[in-house]
């Protein structure tokens, strides 16, 4: 992959062919990180806007205190390590960021430290409002927070989504929707899930086994603007796909992507509803900085 040329590792920048952990590691051995996905998206005026820093901070934190972790970064520590990183790569075009806090050492397992930090970018244009997917239901349930909790975005988490996506993937389909163990709708591999019911979206709880994603609170921001009533957060049957008018992904990577099918059967008519379409030229307008009033969600990088 074209990664950018820096990354920062543990307080420095470093090349990213020298961004190395030993193979030993809690990392390696215990699939022990918590990490960040995020985007940076290139403004009007050629800054670089990454949209929601400091709630991809807190979030990160919240996993390390939930992993036990004996350091917990600082947000402000966080934040200016994607900055860091960003600038020394010289960027201003739209590129997805990564962000590991990770278990370093060569421990047993109920080691709580050392702690390392590392964060590196990938230049990726932004989606836009094109391109719906065709998903399926997968196979496999979705892990359940009282074992391996979703909330946590922990790098060993992803066994889990990484067998729903390849089975998805190897049948043909270009997305997968996990359910919980309970059979009640969850989320993606790498996204949470919206329907659209009578004009009204639609979105399984928090407690349905998902991650607390950024995206999805963006939605839920926007919902009574865009659809006159506030989103309902609740638990989603399986056959409420099929009843759905509309359905689309929301993710800091995925963006807001229509669904036009679940299994094969169309979602509404098969194309992108227009509570999607809306949702979709809100996002974008917002994550480019077009909107004033959405400036606190985004982080400039070169700009004041
Ligand atoms: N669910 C899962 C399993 C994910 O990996 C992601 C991507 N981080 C999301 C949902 C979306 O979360 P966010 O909007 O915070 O990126």
């Amino acid at each position: 992959m074209p990664t950018a040329p820096f990354m920062y590792l543990d307080g420095a920048i470093v090349p990213y062919a020298d961004a190395k952990v030993h193979a030993f590691t809690g990392v390696v051995k215990y699939g022990c990180g918590v990490f960040e996905g995020l985007r940076g998206y290139r403004s009007a005026d050629g800054d670089l806007l990454v949209f929601r820093l400091a709630e991809h901070a807190e979030r990160l934190r919240f996993g390390a205190k939930v992993m036990r972790y004996d350091h917990v970064h600082k947000a402000v520590e966080i934040e200016d390590a994607v900055l860091f990183m960003l600038r020394a790569n010289e960027l201003r075009e739209d590129v997805h960021i990564r962000v590991i806090a990770y278990l370093g050492g060569d421990d047993p397992l109920h080691q709580t430290g050392p702690v390392g930090l590392v964060a590196g970018a990938l230049p990726r244009p932004s989606a836009g409002p094109g391109g719906g997917m065709h998903v399926t239901i997968s196979s496999w349930f979705r892990i359940a927070d009282a074992a391996l909790p979703p909330r946590v975005k922990c790098t060993g988490n992803y066994v889990n989504n990484r067998v729903a996506e390849i089975e998805a993937f190897q049948d043909g389909y270009d997305g997968v929707l996990m359910l919980t163990a309970q059979g009640k709708v969850s989320e993606g591999s790498g996204a949470c899930l919206f329907i659209v019911r009578a004009g009204r979206l639609v979105t399984p709880d928090v407690a349905s086994d998902i991650l607390e994603s950024i995206t999805r609170d963006t939605v839920l921001h926007l919902a009574e603007e865009i659809t006159g009533h506030p989103a309902a957060e609740r638990t989603v049957d399986r056959t409420e796909l099929f009843a759905a008018d509309e359905a689309f992904w929301c993710g800091s990577g995925m963006e807001i992507r229509p669904i036009l099918s679940i299994d094969r059967v169309p979602v509404g008519d098969g194309r992108a509803g227009p509570v999607t379409r809306a949702m979709q030229e809100r996002y974008f307008a917002i994550v480019r900085g077009e909107d004033s009033a959405f400036a606190h969600w985004l982080t400039p990088v070169w700009g004041a």
